[in-house]
């Protein structure tokens, strides 16, 4: 069951309603991700998350931040609603790139502690899906096998060598932007602090379900409920 919604002001994930984000001209170098287009070593931890031995990274506002890690939710966290008809998708992947030495960390509001991606699967039976979530897939079922017994902290972890840009859109180019927070569940529904720089891509990944059966059983992550918006605003940076 997905959690109800919190207290505070800026939680995420949200709804996006396509028809009321801004369009907004961002510098070139707004956002540069730099992660190679290679297949980089890493595991997949009993936290369901996949952790790049040497991190790839990004430049966001002029500050360097490192891919920690990326899990899977399923169903998405994040909705679009497009001519009024809201969308949640088969999958939602997060990017989560900690920034190094952020302000004040033990604030719950203030500059950004972290830049997470989301970026949206759609399961399509005609769908090529990129290799490295293919690899990935695979791992996980040469470690754990069609049952859904998970890694546990004593298991070894699953390895595997993944290009990042696989689990990217083509085009990432157009992105929705807005400032939220972490969607970790908190039982006692207290707010996630709300220091996190949220970037939404519009452009999906289609996999073939059997492409992924195997990693979505053993990591998905169940999703939170859109949170209110409150008096946020959703950017955009295409027309
Ligand atoms: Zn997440």
């Amino acid at each position: 069951m997905p959690e109800p919604y919190a207290n505070g002001s800026q939680q995420s994930p949200i709804k996006i309603d396509v028809s009321t984000t801004l369009p907004v001209v961002y510098p070139l170098d707004y956002l540069v991700v730099d992660y190679p287009n290679a297949e980089l070593a890493g595991q997949l931890l009993a936290d369901d998350n996949f952790y790049f031995d040497v991190p790839p990274t990004i430049q966001y506002n002029g500050v360097t931040a490192p891919l920690q890690r990326i899990h899977i939710h399923h169903k998405s966290e994040h909705s679009l609603v497009t001519e009024g008809n809201e969308v949640f998708f088969d999958y939602e992947i997060h990017f989560v790139h900690p920034i190094p030495n952020p302000i004040d960390q033990t604030s719950e509001t203030g500059p950004s502690t972290n830049v997470v991606f989301g970026v949206f699967f759609k399961i399509s039976a005609n769908a090529t899906t990129p290799k490295s979530i293919r690899s990935l897939n695979e791992a996980v079922r040469a470690r754990l096998g069609a049952n859904k017994v998970r890694l546990t902290k004593n298991d070894p972890p699953v390895t595997a060598n993944i290009n990042p840009l696989d689990f990217m859109p083509k085009n990432r180019s157009q992105f929705f932007r807005y400032e939220g927070s972490l969607t970790t569940p908190n039982k006692d529904q207290t707010p996630n602090p709300e220091r996190v720089s949220w970037f939404v891509y519009p452009h999906l990944i289609e996999v073939a379900q059997g492409d992924v059966e195997f990693l979505v059983a053993h990591t998905e992550e169940s999703p939170r409920y859109t949170q209110p918006l409150n008096r946020r605003f959703v950017l955009r940076n295409f027309s």
